[in-house]
């Protein structure tokens, strides 16, 4: 039997709008954003992004998998994996009883039509659709539009003969699946995770060089059979839609110039292509937060996310070259006026540090969240805060 597959809901939108707000809605955080971002209390200001938590794809992804358990309240409801990388929302549908594949790989097999899987909003390969499709499952497809549209790039690009260069994370579930689409329609793909690995791309471009040592530092990273002396030769930029902009733009002039370099102004346009597909949600919360280090004087950052949460991640990046900022995954992380568990930038690990809140007089705090944090947390660290900046005045 073919799969049968929902992609635009399942009309229950009602149905779960008020399960949704118990979940996820804070009125503080309402209160907040009518007070122009900014909090009060005692010695705390806080002041909020413009921009933050839930996007447009999460958002929606979340809404899909309320509205498939109460469509199948009797069926065995699965996600491939975590719908979106914020724990607490993870554990949330695990106690609506949705299991994930992630948990039990070897399930795949015993799948049957009488079963449903709810894809997440960062897509999954070509590989897995198949493999479900195989078995006839109900598929309820959560992916983001705008994860779509990279994948048309992608594909274009594999049609064009033209390679996909893919700025993002290898082991990213987003990025593991734009890959899969370059090869499905014949092409190649090789992932660059930085300016260091674009420009040991560019490098080669330019001038070519150790083609083993290559192969084997993209082994991981690379299509199968990847040859750099033959698939460097016309290449296409795609992004993982949650890296830093400035770090995709900076990225796609290095191989635009690589290119100019080796092939000259007149084969440019037939040698290399770029279509920006950074999301506009993640761009937006990367533009409210240096507006924000740009404007207010601030003497913390706090950036909430789950620390497998790729824009979350950005969110800190940036927030740390201008202040002293810590990345927490939850409110609890804020264990008193003195010590915080947090995730440095460019660790990944949490760790504890001490000293964290100015012990006394007035302090100014920023805070930010991820795309994939809900705003019962944001609220929840703001009372937290809150009650910590009482406690230490
Ligand atoms: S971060 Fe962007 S691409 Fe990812 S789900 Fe949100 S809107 Fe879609």
């Amino acid at each position: 039997m073919p799969s049968l597959i929902f992609r635009k809901g399942l009309d229950l939108k009602h149905a779960v709008a008020g399960m949704l707000a118990d979940s996820y809605h804070s009125a503080l955080v309402d209160q907040i954003k009518a007070e122009d971002f900014t909090y009060r209390n005692g010695r705390l200001t806080l002041h909020l992004a413009r921009e933050f938590g839930f996007c447009y794809g999460v958002d929606r992804a979340v809404d899909y998998a309320y509205q498939t358990r109460e469509r199948f309240p009797d069926r065995t409801v699965y996600l491939t994996g975590e719908i979106i990388h914020n724990p607490h929302v993870n554990e949330k549908l695990r106690a609506m009883g949705i299991r994930f594949l992630s948990d039990a790989p070897d399930a795949i097999p015993t799948l049957d039509g009488g079963d449903v899987v709810i894809l997440p909003a960062f897509g999954v390969s070509v590989a897995m659709l198949q493999r479900l499709e195989q078995r006839g499952c109900t598929l309820v497809d959560t992916t983001c539009g705008s994860v779509l549209n990279v994948w048309k790039n992608v594909r274009r690009y594999a049609e064009g003969g033209f390679t996909a260069v893919i700025h993002g994370k290898v082991s990213h579930e987003e990025t593991q699946a734009t890959a899969s689409q370059a090869v499905a329609y014949g092409g190649k793909y090789l992932v660059v995770l930085d300016r260091a690995e674009t420009d040991a791309v560019c490098d080669y471009i330019r001038t070519g060089g150790d083609r083993a040592a290559f192969i084997s530092r993209f082994a991981n990273a690379a299509s199968p059979g990847f040859d750099p002396d033959r698939d460097l030769e016309r290449i296409g930029l795609a992004n993982q839609t949650t890296m830093l902009m400035s770090e995709s733009l900076e990225i796609g002039d290095l191989l635009k110039r690589a290119m100019l370099d080796r092939y000259g102004e007149a084969q440019l346009a037939d040698r290399y292509q770029a279509f920006d597909t950074i999301c506009s949600a993640t761009q937006d919360r990367q533009d409210a937060v240096v507006a924000l280090l740009r404007d207010t004087p601030l003497d913390v950052m706090i950036v909430i996310g789950g620390y497998n949460s790729s824009n979350t991640a950005n969110l800190a990046r940036i927030c740390a070259e201008a202040r002293p900022t810590f990345h927490i995954a939850s409110p609890d992380c804020l264990v008193s006026a003195d010590e915080i568990r947090h995730r440095p930038v460019g660790s990944k690990m949490e760790t504890s540090s001490r000293g964290w809140l100015p012990a006394s007089g007035p302090v100014r705090i920023g805070l930010t969240a991820g795309a994939s944090t809900p705003d019962n947390l944001v609220g929840a660290t703001i009372a937290r805060l809150s009650a910590l900046c009482d406690a230490a005045c």
